[in-house]
């Protein structure tokens, strides 16, 4: 018999599970030394305490009941060998307790045994299978929104899995954005953010969630003692925050599909004084791949979206492009339409200023015809007066007959040139182009004019051209417009003016200059001076006289020999025109 109750004793002292004896009256008699671990009592604490003690309040009646009336009727409420029922620690807090019941007499009495295990270990495990299967169809499947995806899991993983979770997710390599921290109470989830906020992690930093992502290993703590928070905070205040927190476990595991980290999981135990043992880890490192497939696949999605975003924009923009394309297609042919609209009334006026002109030429020319021959016959009749052939004239009288022949010459020149122009203007003119030499022309022309030059008192020079300039023109058309150019030289330059002229070559064309320091031109007449009839000032002409046609004849003369008249000149200082004709 002392044999057996030695044995009993070893059994009794060291099992791992709560051993206890009650009397009939619910009354703890004994109990083994692992009540101190599993309810945090010391051994003798419970001696004379009646179970109900050990139970939450809540449960507490009902039980008394139960067992009041088991002993006096035999009939059992439960299967008491075997009941999952909580127990309260010494400390208060409630663990999951499976109990079995025994029941044995010694002589009258009657005594009853029960064996409590603490199940939270179990519990724990079960309820993160259980939680990863539940989330897990949703992570696989439905992650297209994975940040709200994320979410639910940190809600769904407090607090059956955890008293915290938070899910950061890469935003450098020296950065995390924090996703999502669920908590049973807000107040808490707030401190936790504010903390986030004052204390951002280092990026630098041996542990935490940033170091989880950059080694791509979880990080696991079973427990966390004081020294190690004061290890981990910056300063005081830090210090009392995070200890505030109450963490009393805690596992990191990154957030990582197909070689790929983007993030990392937290889950921490606090209040409900659970901890995570190793076996716990590879159950969160799961939790992380499936979280990090989630991330990856909504990726793919989103760029499959994005593709086909762009696609749309582009067939959009293609489609708008194609509109603007015919409308502005129309506007081209719209415009097209109103340009040979033009052309065909353009082509109509021209045809019609050139019936007007061709008529307005003809006028012209008869009628310059047509005076010339009254004019012939005064000029006759003057020189028959002048010889006294119809009787004698007296000195009076021929001085008025000069008068007549000079004003009968000046008209007769006029309606020359009015019937040069007109034929110049009409086309009608004919050249005889051949090679000639400028300064022959030039020297020709200089003997004509020579002596109304030196009646005006300019002086004169010719420049002689080092070799003879030879071009391609009809000479007596370029002794034409010689003789114009000097005549206007003579003409706008007052007495004791200079007047130079020169040939030279240039760039394929031969050149004759006139030069003068006459009255010169302004800036805005130098092209004007060219159009038939006009004249800058007729004042200064009046004496000389003269049509405005002398440029406009010889302008239309160079350019119908491919040349061309060109003039620069300074109003008060002088002039210089210039002929062009092709180098022979
Ligand atoms: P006209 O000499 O018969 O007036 P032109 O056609 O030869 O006609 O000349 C037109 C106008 O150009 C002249 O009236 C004059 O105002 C201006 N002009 C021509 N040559 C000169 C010149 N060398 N200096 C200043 N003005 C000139």
């Amino acid at each position: 018999m002392a044999d057996s109750e030695a044995r009993y004793k070893s059994i009794f002292d060291t099992t791992p599970d709560l051993v206890l004896i009650l009397d009939e009256t619910g009354i703890v008699v004994s109990v083994n030394e692992s009540v101190e671990r599993v309810l945090g009592y010391p051994p003798d604490q419970l001696i004379g305490s009646p179970l109900s003690q050990i139970m939450p309040e809540r449960y507490r009646d009902q039980h008394n009941r139960g067992f009041r009336r088991y002993l006096e009727t035999g009939i059992r409420n439960l299967d008491w060998r075997s009941i999952d029922l909580p127990g309260l620690r010494a400390d208060g807090r409630e663990i999951p307790l499976s109990i079995s019941f025994g029941e044995f007499s010694e002589g009258e009495r009657r005594f009853f045994t029960g064996i409590l295990r603490d199940v939270s270990r179990e519990k724990q495990v079960a309820g993160t299978l259980e939680f990863l299967a539940s989330i897990g169809p949703g992570l696989a499947s439905s992650s297209l929104d994975f940040k709200a995806t994320l979410k639910a899991v940190a809600q769904l993983a407090v607090p059956s899995l955890a008293d915290w979770c938070a899910v950061d997710l890469v935003q450098t390599d020296r950065k995390l954005e924090r996703l999502s921290v669920a908590h049973t109470d807000p107040a808490k989830i707030a401190l936790a953010l504010e903390l986030a906020t004052l204390y951002p992690p280092k990026p630098d930093a041996s542990r935490g969630a940033l170091h989880v992502v950059r080694t791509r290993c979880s990080e696991f703590r079973a427990a966390i003692p004081v020294e190690f928070l004061k290890a981990a905070a910056c300063d005081d205040r830090h210090f009392e925050m995070i200890s505030s927190l109450g963490l009393t476990s805690y596992v990191i595991a990154p957030l990582i599909a197909h070689n790929r980290v983007y993030g990392a999981i937290t889950v921490a135990q606090a209040e409900s004084g659970r901890q995570f043992t190793e076996s716990d880890v590879p159950l969160i490192e799961d939790l992380g791949r499936r979280a990090g497939l989630a991330i990856h696949d909504a990726g793919l999605y989103r760029e499959a979206q994005e593709s086909n975003r762009l696609l749309e924009e582009q067939a959009t923009e293609l489609e708008q492009q194609t509109e603007e394309a015919q409308v502005l297609a129309e506007e081209l042919e719209a415009q097209a339409e109103e340009q040979r609209r033009i052309a065909v009334d353009l082509a109509q006026r021209t045809e019609e200023v050139e019936i007007a002109n061709r008529v307005k030429s003809e006028f012209l020319a008869s009628m310059s015809h047509e005076l010339r021959t009254p004019l012939n016959a005064i000029s006759g009749y003057v020189e028959l007066l002048e010889m006294e052939l119809r009787g004698p004239v007296t000195d009076e009288q021929r001085a008025d007959l000069a008068r007549i022949r000079h004003n009968q010459q000046h008209l007769l020149s006029l309606i020359n040139d009015v019937l040069n122009f007109a034929k110049v203007d009409a086309g009608r003119l004919e050249y005889r182009i051949e090679r000639i030499a400028l300064d022959e022309v030039l020297k020709n022309c200089e003997a004509m004019i020579l002596p109304q030059i030196h009646a005006r008192r300019i002086s004169y020079t010719y420049h002689e051209c080092g070799e003879p300039v030879l071009v391609m023109a009809d000479s007596e058309k370029v002794q034409q417009i010689i003789l114009n150019l000097l005549g206007n030289a003579l003409k706008f330059t007052p007495e004791g003016g200079k007047l130079r002229a020169s040939c030279d070559h240039a760039e394929g064309v031969g050149r004759v200059h006139v030069r003068d320091t006459g009255v010169g031109i302004e800036p805005s007449k130098l092209e004007a001076i060219f159009e038939p009839f006009v004249q800058v000032d007729q004042s200064l002409t009046r004496e000389g006289s003269g049509t405005g046609l002398g440029l406009a004849i010889s302008r239309s003369l160079a350019r119908a020999m491919n040349g061309d008249v060109v003039v620069e000149s300074e109003p008060g200082k002088g002039s210089t025109f210039t002929l062009t004709l092709p180098r022979a």
